[in-house]
């Protein structure tokens, strides 16, 4: 049996038709860059994610980096983040000439240790981004009573937890931004690149919208130096349809999760060595991926490929031990649990178009491997 990480083409199969009149009806509008389709996308995904204003644009990354500027980090300020998540989050605090500064993840959630925070504060810290991984939002109560007390910005990356709440509030409840990207394989993707940031600031919100149009207040006003950053009307248009599904999509990877949970229980309990992927009490987890963790997952992820199953590393090496930011001096050692955590992660195959025998499937391969 072929299991594949993600399967879009079944996704666009079972709405072509809405996709394809979305599509053309851009075409004929010949209305490509902003318009009604970005302004209702940004007013829908607000509502849906708690926030009283959406700002469409190019990327997750440029969500992050615009999200840093419009609340003033700049250069020298020391921004509190992950070692164990995508490049872009690093890289957008390194961008705008912050300096990250990595507290160490909890080796269950993947989240980063709020517990660790308040002693990496320093009178040049400015900001905590914290990142919701795998789907799932850290504690954003201790984050903003945190952001509170020492009078920092709260920047949530949220790229891979679209729908996913935390005591029955949204993504965009907590925090000055909270940030999405829409790449194809994200729970909300478009067909190519985009990003929004949320916000329920009005200045902030002001000063996002002034940002990503090169920095104009009015047409040919460069208040300041700004970036070229939209979403086009084509992927908004395609983002709308697809929004529409999200709910269910969100809940049929939660019902997948589910099931490789009691599929895969009691082996975890025998062969400890087997790691389950914990979801927090309170936490609504949308499962962006289910990550399991093995101290041989490269010798079962070869086992799974040999067996038809594509699986993937996310991620494989923490940021602090990246050659990129080499500059920061840090070392091998200075976050074991994130070090750890990126040699043993293996995220399974947890796509909403997932056949129950797939899944059946799947379980029983990484069992067999536990067991041999
Ligand atoms: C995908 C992702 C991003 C970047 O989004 P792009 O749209 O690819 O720029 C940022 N942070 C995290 C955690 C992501 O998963």
């Amino acid at each position: 049996m072929i299991v594949p990480l993600a399967d879009l083409r079944a996704q666009y199969r079972s709405l072509k038709d809405e996709i394809d009149a979305a599509t053309v009806a851009v075409i004929e509008s010949s209305c490509f860059i902003d318009g009604h389709n970005v302004d209702s996308l940004e007013v829908q995904i607000a509502t849906a994610c708690g926030a009283s204003h959406g700002i469409a644009v190019a990327s997750g990354t440029d969500a992050l980096v615009l999200s840093l500027v419009a609340c003033g980090i700049s250069r020298g300020d020391e921004v509190i983040t992950t070692p164990f998540t995508f490049g872009a989050t690093t890289e957008a605090i390194a961008l705008v000439g912050a300096v990250p500064v990595y507290v160490d993840v909890d080796g269950c959630t993947f989240n980063l240790n709020t517990a660790q925070i308040e002693s990496k504060i320093t009178g040049k810290t400015r900001a905590l981004l914290p990142v919701d991984l795998f789907g799932q939002m850290t504690d954003r109560k201790i984050l903003a009573d945190i952001a509170a007390r020492h009078n920092l910005r709260l920047i949530n990356d949220s790229a891979q937890a679209i729908g996913a709440l935390q005591n029955s509030e949204k993504i965009a409840h907590t925090g000055d931004t909270t940030t999405l990207s829409f790449y194809p394989t994200k729970n909300l993707g478009a067909y190519g690149d985009g990003g929004m940031v949320l916000t329920n600031n009005e200045e902030v919100a002001g000063m996002l919208t002034t940002l990503r149009g090169h920095g104009q207040t009015a047409y040919g006003y460069h208040e300041y130096i700004g970036y070229c950053s939209r979403l086009d009307s084509l992927q908004a248009a395609i983002l709308k349809v697809k929004l529409n599904h999200l709910a269910d999509w969100n809940e049929k990877r939660r019902k997948n999760a589910d099931a490789y949970n009691a599929l895969l229980a009691e082996t975890a309990r025998n062969k400890t060595e087997l790691q389950l992927p914990r979801q927090e009490p309170g936490n609504y987890h949308v499962y962006h991926q289910y990550t399991i963790r093995h101290p041989r997952r490269s010798e079962m992820q070869a086992f799974l490929k040999h067996n038809g199953i594509d699986t993937k590393i996310f991620y494989p090496l923490p940021m602090h031990l990246q050659n990129a930011y080499a500059y920061l001096n840090y070392h091998a050692g200075d976050f074991p649990i994130a070090e750890q955590v990126a040699n043993e992660v293996l995220s399974l195959p947890i796509h909403p178009e997932l056949t129950e025998s797939q899944i059946e499937y799947v379980a029983e391969k990484v069992r067999e491997f536990c067991n041999q």
